[in-house]
């Protein structure tokens, strides 16, 4: 299917079944991590099939490299990094991401 060539309702199966995803990966991933990585990949396969984009709460939900479901504290680390006021996520696999802290507060900051 085309880019912008597809059904509302279709978009909104779609996505429901990328919530449904993250859920059964949050689930099973203290039992079946494999699976929970599977449900990831296949939540991930969908997104790009029909060009349905993560909201912000799921794309920082999972890591790029392994594939993984992250739960701070489990098999997350979530560091501040003050100078460059980014949140740094370092995974189990030793992925690290960088997120910029809370943009909008930076925004006002930058204003003085
Ligand atoms: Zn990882």
């Amino acid at each position: 299917m085309r880019r912008g060539n597809k059904p509302g309702f279709l978009l909104q199966v779609v996505r429901e079944r990328i919530n449904i995803l993250f859920q059964l990966s949050e689930k099973e991933l203290k039992t079946h991590p494999e699976r929970a990585r599977r449900y990831i990949s296949l939540a991930r396969k969908l997104g790009m099939k029909y060009n349905v984009r993560f909201p912000k709460k799921l794309k920082r939900r999972f890591c790029k490299k392994c594939g993984i479901l992250w739960i701070p504290g489990y098999n997350l680390q979530v560091r501040l990094n003050s100078r460059k006021r980014m949140m740094e996520y370092r995974c189990e696999c030793g992925a690290v991401r960088n997120l910029p802290l809370n943009p909008r507060e930076d925004k006002k900051v930058n204003k003085f």
